[in-house]
């Protein structure tokens, strides 16, 4: 076989040319012009393949023009590199090389294109800069809420939805905001409105009441539903001196089966189910608690210095105690019970 243009004898024609004619003073390889990359002003994540994604600036240059490259029919893309250079702060060039095979051949192409920046709102946030939420979280408290337990719970749930977010980038919060007794979140999704109460009632022992309200109607004509889940965290916390079926504990451990408890007469953990939980009432809150130093200490007894009446007195400790030590206690109708 001969070269239609050079006349060579080759074994490879194509379009009757050596692959060397067929190259030469052809373009293998395309890019336009220009390629526009979408940014989000808000987030700063860039539209790449119709998905927002965050990313060095340099890769998502270098992704988008990657998206518009063409090459040749005859032509398969081997290998592609690209050196990105700024040009201004909203403009960069990408210079792409790639090495391609034509009919066993390979051959090296060039193209170059000006990737830039256009500002836009992704969707995620023009729902969350307009205000958009299908949940209200609310979560209260039996008692007073403290500042501690309600910055640990915003902290869990900010936690939670960050990481759910990066799988799904329609859940969000819309909104915190503290209100009298606790704290209202608005939140982007009913479902993740449901799972964040359940976790919480696990967590603390809580109750939880959810209620719907009809907002409207979808575009197919479907209803659409906001749904409020009320959160009640229980007064007692862990470490709270608690009064159960008459008799003083201390609440050492919650989880979603229910609480453990350490009696504070003869220092025995009894289980109390979820379920019964309720009858669990607080004596005397930890940081209210009474402390006193250790003077004296022999095994499981321990004597006190008490603060009110300055009189040392014997009480009963699970384990040894050592001098100097400061240990909470509660009075229980005149007898001076320790709180491990
Ligand atoms: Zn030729
Ligand atoms: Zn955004």
């Amino acid at each position: 076989m001969f070269c239609v243009e050079c006349g060579k004898e080759t074994d490879r024609l194509v379009e009757g040319a050596c692959i060397e004619c067929f190259v030469r003073d052809k373009p293998l390889m395309k890019l336009p012009h220009h390629v526009d990359l979408q940014v989000c002003t808000n987030c700063g994540e860039f539209a790449l393949n119709k998905v927002w994604s965050d990313k060095e600036v340099s890769d998502a240059a270098e992704e988008a023009a990657l998206e518009k490259l063409s090459v040749i029919k005859e032509a398969r893309i081997l290998s592609v590199g690209s050196r990105i250079s700024q040009q201004d702060p909203r403009t960069f060039k990408v210079d792409m090389e790639a090495d391609l095979e034509i009919r066993g051949t390979e051959v090296r192409a060039e193209a170059d294109t000006m990737v830039r920046l256009k500002n836009t709102v992704c969707k995620r946030c023009s729902r969350q800069l307009g205000n958009y939420y299908e949940a209200i979280l609310q979560i209260r408290s039996d008692g007073n809420l403290e500042d501690s337990l309600r910055d640990e719970v915003v902290r869990k749930i900010r936690n939670e939805v960050e990481s759910l977010s990066r799988n799904d980038r329609r859940l969000f919060i819309t909104s915190v905001s503290e209100v009298t007794g606790g704290i209202d979140m608005k939140l982007s999704s009913i479902a993740m409105g449901k799972n964040l109460s359940r976790e919480l009632a696990d967590r603390y022992g809580a109750e939880t009441k959810e209620s719907f309200s009809l907002v409207g109607q979808a575009a197919d004509g479907s209803d659409t539903y906001r749904v409020t889940y009320l959160v009640r965290l229980p007064e007692h916390r862990v470490g709270d001196a608690v009064t159960f079926d008459g008799k003083l504990y201390k609440l050492t451990y919650i989880s979603k089966n229910g609480g453990k408890l350490l009696a504070l007469q003869g220092f025995k953990h009894i289980f109390v189910p979820r379920a019964d939980m309720v009858r669990v009432r607080v004596y005397r809150k930890r940081e209210e608690m009474r402390t006193a130093t250790v003077i004296f200490s022999e095994d499981g007894e321990a004597e006190i210095l008490h603060p009110g009446t300055l009189e040392p007195v014997l009480i009963l400790t699970p384990k040894g105690e050592k001098v100097g030590e400061t240990v909470r206690f509660v009075d229980l109708e005149g007898e001076i019970l320790y709180v491990p």
